[in-house]
This record gives C-alpha cells, sequence and structure tokens, in this order.
C-alpha cells in the first residue's frame, strides 16, 4: 500500500514514520522546505523518543521518504492523510481549519491531474464536528464521484511516548460511510487488528466527536484534581493518598489524577476551547468544559502567587532556578506550556530566572528570549534565591539534595509536580512546597480549612 501524508509534524512524522514501520510505503509532505530538507539529510526537527532510529531505518529502507511536492505524493496514494495544524483562531477561539482546506483543495486538484484513480482521504488533524463534510464539499467542487472517499481517522498519540502510542493504541477510531475506505483504513492498520487492538467505526460525525470528547474529559479530570488538592491544602489532607484511593475504583481509574500546575500543551486548551465554541453553534452549551478552561487558566497565576509566597512574599531583585519549561517531559513542545504563563508572572514581580529545560531550550528562547538560560540543573540553581520545579523530566527526579541545599542561597524548593516526598526534603533540609501535600513537618496547629469547619 501507498499512503500520503500532509503535514510532518509531531502527528503527521510519528505517524508516517509508524505506517512506513507496518510496511506501507509513506511519502511524508510539508510546506516547510526548511524541515523537508533537514529530514531527507536524516535530521529530525523535533525531539520524541526513538523516532530518530525509527525514521533512517525506514528511509534506508525505501519506505519512508519527504518531499514539498504534494502533487506527485498524493498520484497512486491509496489514501492521502491530513495532518496539518489546527491552531486556535484568533477572536473566538475556535479551531482554524484554514490549513486543512489549503490542504484539502491542494490534494484535490492534484488527484484531478492524475491517472483516475480512487483515493481515500483522511484527516488526521484534530477537527471540530462537520469539518470532513466541509472537506468533502471541497473534493466534490473537483473530483467526479467515485473517485475519492472520506474518513476521519483522529490521532491520540501524547508527544513523549508517541511511537508507542500510534503502535500498541488503546483504540483506533474510524468515522466514515464508505465501505471502500473501511478496506483500505483496516489494511492500514492491519498489525493493529493482529493485535487486537480495538477499532472503533463510526460516522464522520461521531469520529469527529470522539477526539474532543475524550480531550475534554481528560482535561477536566486533571483540573478536578487540581482543585481536590486546593481543598486538601486547606484541611491537611493529601491529594496523592486522595489519588490513590479513588483512582482504584475501576469506574474512576488511576490515570490524570496527579496534581500540578494546570494542564498546558498544544491540544488540551485549544480542544477544549473549539468544543465550547462546537457546542456554543450548536445551541447546546458544554458549562462543564467551560469552568474547567476557566479554572485551569487561574490556576496558573495562583501558581505564581504560591510561588511568591513561598519566598517571603517578594520576589523583588530576588534569583529564582526554574527546571523544565516544557508542557511535559520528553518533548520540546513549548505550545501552551504552563510555564509560559508562571515564568512570565515572576519576571512581572521581579524575579531573575536562571532556567534549564533537556530538550526545550532553543523552542524557549524564542518564546521567552530574557530568561539567563543555563547548560544543566545545578548551573541554574547555583546561588539562586529558590528552586522552583516546573515540568517533571526525570532527570529531575533524582537530584542530589545535599547539593541542592549546598547551591541555593536559601533552601527553598517549590515543587510544582509532587516529584519529591515531604519527609526527605524536610530531612535533606530544605523548606519544601508542593500541590496538596502536607509539608512534612508536624502541623503545629490545625489546618486553616479545618478551624473554619470546626
Ligand atoms: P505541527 O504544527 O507540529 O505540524 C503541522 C505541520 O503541517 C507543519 O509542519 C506545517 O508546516 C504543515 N502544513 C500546514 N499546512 C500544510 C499544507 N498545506 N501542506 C503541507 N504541510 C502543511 O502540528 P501537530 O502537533 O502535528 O498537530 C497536527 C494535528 O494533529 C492538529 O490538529 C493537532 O490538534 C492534532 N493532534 C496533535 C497531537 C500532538 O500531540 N501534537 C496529538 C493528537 C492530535
Amino acid at each position: 500500500m501507498r499512503i500520503a501524508m500532509i503535514g510532518t509534524g509531531y502527528v503527521g512524522l510519528v505517524s508516517g514514520a509508524c505506517f512506513s514501520e507496518f510496511g506501507v510505503s509513506v511519502t511524508c509532505v510539508d510546506k516547510d522546505a526548511g524541515k523537508i530538507a533537514r529530514l531527507q539529510q536524516g535530521e529530525i526537527p523535533i525531539y520524541e523518543p526513538r523516532l530518530d532510529q525509527l525514521v533512517s531505518s525506514n528511509a534506508a529502507a525505501g519506505r519512508l521518504s519527504f518531499t514539498t511536492d504534494l502533487k506527485t505524493a498524493v498520484r497512486g496514494a491509496d489514501a492521502v492523510f491530513i495532518a496539518v495544524g489546527t491552531p486556535s483562531r484568533r477572536g473566538d477561539g475556535h479551531a482554524d481549519l484554514s490549513y486543512v482546506f489549503a490542504a484539502a483543495r491542494e490534494i484535490a486538484e492534484a488527484l484531478a491531474q492524475g491517472g483516475g484513480e480512487r483515493t481515500v482521504i483522511v484527516t488526521k488533524s484534530t477537527v471540530p464536528v462537520g469539518t470532513g463534510r466541509q472537506v468533502e464539499r471541497i473534493l466534490q467542487g473537483v473530483l467526479p464521484p467515485g473517485r475519492f472517499d472520506i474518513a476521519s481517522n483522529p490521532e491520540f498519540l501524547r508527544e513523549g511516548s508517541a511511537i508507542e502510542d500510534f503502535m500498541r493504541p488503546d483504540r483506533v477510531v474510524i468515522g466514515t460511510d464508505s465501505e471502500h475506505a473501511k478496506g483500505v483504513l483496516r489494511a492500514l492498520y492491519r498489525p493493529l487488528f493482529l493485535l487486537e487492538t480495538p477499532i472503533v467505526f463510526t460516522s464522520l460525525e461521531t469520529a469527529e466527536l470522539i477526539k474532543y470528547a475524550a480531550n475534554a474529559f481528560l482535561a477536566t479530570k486533571i483540573t478536578f484534581i487540581n482543585e481536590m488538592a486546593d481543598l486538601c491544602e486547606a484541611v491537611g489532607a493529601d491529594v496523592q493518598d486522595v489519588a490513590h484511593g479513588i483512582g482504584l475504583d475501576g469506574r474512576i481509574g488511576r490515570k490524570f489524577l496527579h496534581a500540578g500546575p494546570g494542564f498546558g500543551g498544544s491540544c488540551f486548551p485549544k480542544d477544549c476551547q473549539a468544543l465550547i465554541r462546537s457546542a456554543a453553534l450548536a445551541e447546546t452549551p458544554l458549562s462543564i468544559i467551560e469552568t474547567v478552561l476557566r479554572a485551569n487558566d487561574e490556576r496558573k497565576g495562583r501558581m505564581a502567587q504560591r510561588i511568591i509566597a513561598a519566598c517571603g512574599g517578594s520576589v523583588a531583585g530576588q534569583t529564582l532556578a526554574v527546571l523544565g519549561l516544557t508542557f511535559k517531559p520528553n518533548t520540546d513542545d513549548m505550545r501552551d506550556s504552563p510555564s509560559l504563563a508562571i515564568v512570565p508572572m515572576l519576571q512581572e514581580a521581579g524575579a531573575r530566572i536562571r532556567a534549564f529545560d533537556p530538550e526545550g531550550i532553543a523552542e524557549a528562547k524564542k518564546l521567552m528570549p530574557a530568561l539567563d538560560y543555563c547548560g544543566d540543573a545545578y548551573e541554574a540553581m547555583d546561588g539562586a534565591d529558590a528552586l522552583v520545579l516546573i515540568t517533571e523530566w526525570n532527570a529531575f527526579r533524582a537530584l542530589d539534595l545535599a547539593r541542592v541545599k549546598s547551591l541555593l542561597r536559601r533552601p527553598v524548593v517549590i515543587d510544582l509536580r509532587n516529584i519529591y516526598k515531604p519527609d526527605e526534603m524536610a530531612a535533606a533540609g530544605l523548606t519544601y512546597v508542593s500541590i496538596g501535600r502536607p509539608t512534612g513537618e508536624p502541623p503545629a496547629d490545625k489546618p486553616a480549612g479545618l478551624r473554619a469547619i470546626a
């Protein structure tokens, strides 16, 4: 089988490389000539674990290639996947579909000049319900019936574990009313059928909505545990034990119950916004998701306040070491990262920031040029007034606590990801502030919240 992947970003490159690993012949297309030139030279433009080996082995085997020439790539392909970006539209927060529609028009024109073969056009980008039908109309305007089929195949991979997620997904969702499209997609995903991965066949509209419903639900779960963390702090409970205690209930599940600084990244914020907009247009408002987004936005400000409070109520003139800038570990993606909200608030409050991130610095420099970027974690904390952990990279999970204490001017650690134990930090002589947990020191009195209840 032969496919073209239009858009060679986090999703398109990983999906294209994984399909080629399945034995499919894949051409990845991007309009960014610089990106394609780097890929052609064997350079991977993003950081994603194991992606370099997967790309180089399949490129060497002749199953994976890269081009800016969409026309040649789509002609003769069994399926063409659209995996371009769908960022938030300025003004109303709805998904900006201009890249999807532009790609659909280019595909239609290329196929119209081709040899008359039948091609399945598959939307992999996250697109609001109804978009697939609009793509269908674009193609209908150029191609005769029988030349193309439309399908939606939303992607659920997570950056940082994208290859594993693509190769061993919880499910594959395919939305289409075409038997031909079903057959082609079934053949493409054949290795997953053999692993007994559930394949959910639905209508186009349902598949589009499944993706948004999944992301909005996960964002809600995170926001729920974050608010529980606030309550835990007020009443002297431990949010990690609460998460454990509820997560063991099979109806709730253990994942996505880690309290932290609020969700970010290239998907949850924009997808929640787009879903709210779709629901408003359909006159069925999603008040839960509206609240989730508001609570999540406000949380970033509260995190900055918490850091300032831990530094004695003011950070004016202080130097703060910040570890972790990307929105999650194992990626270089900075899109909508919590650090982009929290760090500028600390700067505005007068702090100087010394920052380190294992993979995100090149991208972070473009967005936050006025930070002092350091070569490693210890360099960042050398002489700083406090240490702030924002992203839980493995490299930050086992810091030498004695060295941390000796490098910091004051032994204050604010951990927004709960990666250390309060008692071990207290034992190391560090003043430790985390999320939704007792400090490790015996409470002097009943916590404020409990006093209020009493
Ligand atoms: P990205 O910005 O990394 O990549 C998009 C690529 O498409 C860019 O390289 C851009 O140059 C290219 N492009 C745009 N228009 C084009 C055109 N007409 N022809 C050829 N190339 C074109 O985006 P991404 O993170 O890969 O996301 C892509 C889609 O997948 C989005 O809808 C996103 O919501 C969804 N998604 C993303 C993730 C994720 O973790 N990043 C996970 C699941 C779904």
